[in-house]
């Protein structure tokens, strides 16, 4: 009963309880407290639950049209409508040069070209990105399957999937589309 004690101390109102953070409405429809019917994805190890690419959260945004007007018909498909492009198609694949990757929607660095590794499925794939702020994780059961998708941070573009198969030191791969990124090379 301590525990029940400490959840409600505050008594704080709905939302703003110091145990429970500031809950966004997406976290309310994801997952909710066992003991008292709070949402709260802290409570549940799992990456958030879908939202909307254009969602609020996210600091760059911009409109359908200025998103088609900036990039070509397959990096939108792919940065915004989280389409694949066909592997061993795209731009960086079999690409090794010294440098950068950036979001091909704002431009934020994502991927060092001394993380990128051949994984041979024929997408760009990295073992880690330049940090932890600047993907998000998101859960994504499309197709069939359980895979946890990942997006640019500050513009919610899509950019792949991360799995648990790559190499050391991380053991992820993140499996990232050519068409999402833009190669800065080191200069
Ligand atoms: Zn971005």
């Amino acid at each position: 009963m301590e525990s029940r004690k400490i959840l409600h101390a505050s008594g704080s109102p709905p939302g703003t309880d110091e145990n429970h953070g500031v809950i966004s409405p997406y976290q309310r429809q994801a997952a909710s407290c066992l003991r008292c019917g709070y949402a709260n994805m802290n409570l549940f190890r799992r990456p958030p639950a879908p939202h909307d690419h254009d969602d609020p959260r996210y600091p760059v945004r911009k409109t359908e049209q200025q998103w088609q007007a900036e990039l070509s018909p397959m990096q939108y498909q792919v940065a915004r409508h989280a389409a694949t492009e066909r592997a061993f198609t795209g731009q960086y694949w079999d690409h090794f040069q010294d440098g950068r990757y950036d979001c091909v929607g704002c431009g934020t660095p994502l991927f060092a070209s001394s993380t990128k590794f051949d994984a041979g499925c024929g997408w760009p794939s990295y073992w880690e990105p330049l940090n932890s702020e600047v993907v998000e994780r998101v859960e994504d059961r499309s197709h069939g399957m359980v895979r946890v998708e990942v997006r640019c941070n500050h513009c919610g573009s899509h950019l792949g999937h991360v799995f648990p198969d790559g190499p050391e030191p991380t053991g992820e791969r993140f499996c990232i589309n050519s068409a999402a990124i833009d190669f800065k090379p080191a200069t």
